[in-house]
């Protein structure tokens, strides 16, 4: 109801075949198939910001960016913001806020969150805040970092999640506004990466085993 856990992608769509988009030369062969293309990244990502505008308008919002796979979700994300506040009679003034987490060596999780060249986020303190994030897997990293932002103090946290995966005991943490539930496999491009690779890439996609083996470290 709603479409609040957004666009279900089954574990037995096989994606479209990436002949049938363009996509840069430099990664043929390293993709198994695209699970979303960009423009339905795009139609998607402008509903989510018309719920936010519905939900938040009129309220000042600090927006806080997870570097780096979430850098172009949040950018697409505060331009439809934008274009709302610009043509309708709400508008919802934003400030932009960056903070980086680590947690992936190749394709694998590691246990522990890493909050690159954290700094004091007091300033948070009464905000109302807005986490954007490319993924969540396990929950674990929305989890940890949810904990670290209340420390400080907000009148409100909500989350935006591009994407979630289907994977066991992620429930307990799943983002306010999510664009794509989507098969627990790992996936690359439009600002996720694999070892800093695929970052160049539009189509969210998953990536081969050739894939795999050639950028791994
Ligand atoms: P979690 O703690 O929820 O298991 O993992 C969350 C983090 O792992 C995300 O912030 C993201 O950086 C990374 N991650 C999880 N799944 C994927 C994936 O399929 N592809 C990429 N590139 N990163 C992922």
């Amino acid at each position: 109801v709603g479409g609040g856990g957004g666009i279900v992608i089954d574990d037995d769509w096989p994606g479209y075949s990436l002949d049938l988009f363009s996509y840069p030369a430099h990664y043929s062969g390293d993709l198994d198939c695209v699970v979303v293309p960009h423009g339905v990244i795009m139609d998607r990502t402008e509903r989510l910001a018309r719920n936010i505008m519905d939900d938040l308008g009129d309220h000042d919002i600090v927006v806080l960016c997870v570097l780096k796979g979430g850098y172009q979700f949040c950018v697409d994300l505060v331009d439809k913001i934008k274009a709302l506040s610009c043509n309708s009679n709400r508008t919802l003034p934003m400030r932009v806020h960056f903070i980086r987490l680590k947690s992936y060596l190749n394709d694998l999780s590691t246990e522990d969150l890493h909050i690159v060249g954290a700094e004091d986020l007091s300033f948070l303190a009464g905000k109302n805040v807005l986490i954007v994030e490319a993924i969540v897997g396990t929950g674990k990293t929305m989890k940890a970092l949810l904990k670290h932002v209340e420390s400080f103090s907000p009148k409100l946290i909500k989350v935006a999640g591009l994407l979630v995966k289907r994977v066991p005991h992620n429930s307990t943490c799943l983002p306010d506004y999510v664009g794509f539930e989507i098969p627990d496999r790992f996936v690359v491009g439009y600002a996720l990466d694999y070892n800093e690779y695929f970052r160049d890439l539009n189509h969210i996609c998953v990536i081969s085993e050739s894939g795999k083996t050639k950028y791994k470290i």
